[in-house]
């Protein structure tokens, strides 16, 4: 008797064991991660866990207790070493286990600068895992300075905390603007306001040269020759889906593990799902990081191990919390020629992303009204008139009719 094997136990991979118990499934599942905690939500890291509000016991996507009652064998703190497909095994620990059907819900390593331009000087972090995390909450101390590498949704989150915790935060990003990659130059005006208000200081469009010090860093040289002074650094540079025992086991990789429309990996017996993973989508393919991802491929990935042959629609969908700002957001903007703008009651805002007459995302801002009749249009596929989207007197929920 083989069973299922879960390489991976973040969201990805929790989402998939408990869906398959959900369906009945009676074989083994063993779930193997590399961490030592049980599976854990990464969203609160670089929000309220950072920000000391958040106990560590309500980071934990399930009590312990649940993992044994539903008969999942959870194998932590141990790395798998090699996937063989032609036998089907997985080796790790010198032990090697069979499966039926393995999954790859392996995740994203946060991306780091070359040790060549100080990468790995002490007082260098990353926000990617609970160790991380508490690695470097010693150095969140008012007063002290914090230097941010990134302007995306991590970089401005660490920056928002660090801020609300009276340290002095500069912020470097390399693009033009503040989340270049994903929102439009709206949201990065939004977002740029809300942090200038807040005291933290923004260098847009100058990239980093290196970082000094050891070997503990003490600032960094950024490339129009300015030098910014930091007791210590964060990285917010992106990360990279973890494919390395993917790639290794011979499966097709395209921008992460390159899955069919029902999550199979090129090898019929091998899934995988959540920030891993690409995809087909509206005939491209793409690859999403965030959690709504990984638990809706999980549990589709889950139905399909069991025989249902059900194609992975994804409905993307993101938040962030910066301040008392809740951004939400539903959609993917990729491609869109025209941003409508909405304001609401009391500060809320949204920014419409539309491609033509077609509505493809909305970013909402302390509305979550806006936020949930965008998502429920988008998956409609209903592309409201855009001067009705504007016009504050609209009643947003009529638009659903
Ligand atoms: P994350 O999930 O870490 O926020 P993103 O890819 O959304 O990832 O954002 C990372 C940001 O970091 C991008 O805006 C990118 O332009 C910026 N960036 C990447 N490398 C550097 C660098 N060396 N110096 C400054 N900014 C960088």
């Amino acid at each position: 008797m083989s069973g299922i094997v879960i390489i991976g136990a973040g969201q990805a991979g929790a989402s998939l064991a408990a869906k398959l118990r959900t369906l009945g499934y009676e074989g083994a599942v063993t779930m193997i991660g590399a961490e030592q905690q049980p599976p854990y939500q990464r969203p609160p890291l670089s929000k309220d866990y950072l920000l000391g509000k958040m106990e560590l016991e309500r980071l934990f996507l399930r009590a312990s207790s649940f993992w044994e009652e539903q008969n999942v064998t959870l194998r932590l703190g141990q790395r798998v070493v090699g996937i063989d497909p032609a036998a089907k095994t997985v080796a790790f620990d010198g032990e090697t286990i069979a499966y039926d059907h393995l999954a790859l819900t392996t995740g994203s390593v946060p991306r780091r600068l070359p040790a060549a331009i100080g990468g790995e000087l002490q007082g260098v972090y990353t926000v990617r895992t609970l160790a991380d995390v508490d690695a470097m909450e010693p150095e969140f101390r008012e007063g002290r300075r914090l230097l941010i590498v990134g302007g995306g949704y991590i970089g401005l989150e660490a920056a928002a905390v660090a801020a609300k915790l009276g340290l002095k935060v500069t912020l470097v990003e390399a693009a033009p603007r503040i989340l270049q990659r994903v929102a439009s130059p709206e949201t990065s005006d939004y977002f740029r306001k809300l942090h200038h208000s807040h005291g933290v200081e923004l260098i847009e469009g100058v990239g980093l040269e290196r970082l000094l010090g050891s070997p503990r860093v003490t600032g960094a040289k950024l490339a129009d020759g300015r030098e910014v002074e930091a007791d210590f650094v964060i990285l917010g540079i992106g990360i990279t889906p973890d494919t390395a025992l993917a790639e290794a086991a011979g499966l097709e990789i395209e921008n992460g593990i390159r899955t069919d429309e029902f999550g199979r990996t090129s090898d019929a017996s091998i899934w995988a799902a959540g920030d891993c993973a690409s995809f087909p989508w509206k005939g491209g393919r793409i690859r999403l990081e965030s959690v709504g991802n990984a638990i809706d491929q999980a549990e589709v990935i889950a139905e399909n191990m069991l025989g249902a042959e059900k194609p992975y629609a994804a409905k993307p969908w993101f938040w962030s919390d910066q301040y008392d700002t809740h951004l939400q957001i539903a959609g993917l903007n990729t491609g869109y020629d025209r941003i409508v703008t909405r304001r609401g009651e009391d500060g809320a805002m949204s920014f419409w992303y539309y491609k033509g007459d077609e509505l493809l995302a909305v970013d909402a801002m302390n509305d979550a009204r806006a936020y949930m009749v965008g998502k429920r249009l988008i998956e409609m596929g209903k592309n409201p008139d855009p001067a009705a989207v504007a016009d504050p007197e609209t009643n947003l929920k009529a638009l659903l009719k």
